[in-house]
């Protein structure tokens, strides 16, 4: 497994824990000196346990060095990252072809190279380029295999999913990748066998179909505030529509996080090199854009039409709980733009505030709800951890100036914040405000 990160680490564990040898690779020596003394680089829940156990039955270990794994094994996973070239709004893929000719020089006997970071069409192809130009002696075949678990669930995700896609153009790899997942059929997880480029876009058109469900509830949650309608039961009465389904129709402060943003752009600027332009998909990029400042408008609003010289207390930092995440975040916006408008910001996050401090710098960080809410002109819960569920409204009320409650992910109902004498702003619910 090449690169340990979110997606490596996991599949790496989960695939040692159905019984495969498997080694974690990873250019970060750090990451992999951790990972050796039992620390684990990321926060996600149930892995560290995972990793003891497989390290202990002695199916998993870790390794900086692609010598030192690539030549004996039967198949090479590339699980490194592809992020946004912030120049061209493509997915960079220098780290992909860097993996792809270091392998190249390193395999032995036949081996299947497949590649589970998500990139655009037409990557397995260069991929293949790669390692016939780097090593022409290199037998393999090039599979693409995308990702698809969540931060947050990730490992019940890659135990139990959906559905497994592999594309193949080499037919000696069939076999090979139907028993590295049979294990996962036990759970009867469908595997899908089709062709390289439909499964690079399998992936794409997967994230961008979702992060255009999420963007849809949110124009909705603009339309109930202003005809005076409640955007929660708006996605109940659609949701229970067996062909729209109930998921990912929370209206909120618009999606972010290490794959939305990124493979919607992607998929945009692929759409539009083959000249077969996405409208649906880039209006998404474009109004979830534009949505973060907005809900740093609708705080302001809340406040009274100005921030200038106020505290806001932040609750909740990542772009979604149960991860560390901080990429992409939507509270990184909504924040800058705060203090753009003169705003001291107090934050907390529970297992975030380590990586928001390379990004958000200028904040003041709390040690819990609590703390953070100190002296606040308002309370804005940006991302809906358990731990923001069940706040003690009393004891926010004796630390806050001005008891303000904004939440931007409609987790409380009026009737008990105002219970408190908060005054509560949320999104989509007109009546609940
Ligand atoms: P990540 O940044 O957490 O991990 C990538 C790792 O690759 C890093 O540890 C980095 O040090 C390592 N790396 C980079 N170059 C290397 C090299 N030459 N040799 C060895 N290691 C190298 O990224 P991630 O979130 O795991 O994402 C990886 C890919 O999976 C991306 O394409 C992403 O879009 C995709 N994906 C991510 C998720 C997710 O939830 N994070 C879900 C599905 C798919």
């Amino acid at each position: 497994m090449i690169g340990s990160g979110y997606v490596g680490l996991v599949s790496g564990v989960c695939l040692a824990e159905y019984g495969h040898d498997i080694v974690c690779m990873d250019k970060d020596v750090a990451k992999i000196e951790g990972l050796r003394a039992g620390k684990m680089p990321i926060f996600e829940p149930g892995l560290e346990e995972m990793v003891r156990d497989n390290v202990k039955a002695g199916r998993l270990r870790f390794s900086t060095d692609m010598a030192d794994c690539v030549p004996d094994c039967e198949v090479v996973f590339i699980g490194v990252g592809t992020p946004t070239n912030k120049e061209t709004g493509h997915a960079d893929l220098k780290y992909v072809y860097a993996v792809a000719e270091e392998i190249a020089r390193h395999v032995k006997d036949f081996t299947v190279v497949v590649t589970k970071s998500t990139v655009p069409v037409g990557t397995g192809d260069e991929v293949e380029r790669i390692i016939a130009r780097t090593n022409p002696k290199a037998d393999v075949a090039v599979v693409s295999n995308p990702e698809f678990l969540r931060e947050g669930a990730a490992i019940k995700d890659f135990m139990i999913p959906n559905r497994i896609v592999v594309g193949i153009e080499d037919q000696r790899a069939r076999p090979v990748m139907t028993e590295v997942y049979r294990p996962l059929f036990i759970n009867q997880a469908p595997l899908m066998i089709t062709t390289r480029r439909t499964s690079e876009l399998i992936k794409y058109a997967a994230n961008a179909f979702l992060a255009m469900k999420i963007t849809y509830i949110n124009e909705m949650a603009d339309l109930c505030e202003a005809v005076g309608a409640n955007v929660q039961e708006v996605a109940r009465g659609i949701g229970l529509d067996n062909r729209i389904g109930t998921k990912f129709l929370h209206a909120g402060p618009g999606y972010g996080g290490s794959c939305f943003p990124k493979d919607t752009l992607a998929l945009v600027k692929t759409a539009q090199e083959y000249h077969a332009p996405i409208q649906l998909v880039e209006a998404t990029v474009a109004v979830n854009e534009s949505r973060k400042a907005k809900m740093a408008h609708k705080v302001i609003k809340a406040a009274g039409g100005t921030v200038a010289g106020k505290t806001i207390a932040v609750l909740g930092l990542t772009f979604k709980p149960e991860t560390d995440d901080m990429r992409d975040s939507p509270a990184i916006v909504i924040i800058e733009e705060l203090v753009k408008a003169g705003a001291t910001i107090r934050g907390y996050d529970p297992e975030g505030m380590e990586n928001a401090r390379h990004v958000l710098p200028l904040i003041t960080y709390c040690d819990g709800p609590y703390q953070a809410a100190e002296g606040a002109d308002a309370v804005v819960i940006v991302t809906e951890w358990n731990e923001f569920r069940a706040l003690d409204l009393k004891r926010i009320k004796v630390a806050v100036k001005t008891p303000l409650l904004v939440d931007l992910r409609n987790i409380y109902r009026k009737d008990e914040v105002a219970r408190h004498g908060f005054r509560y702003i949320c999104v989509g619910r007109p009546g609940e405000e």
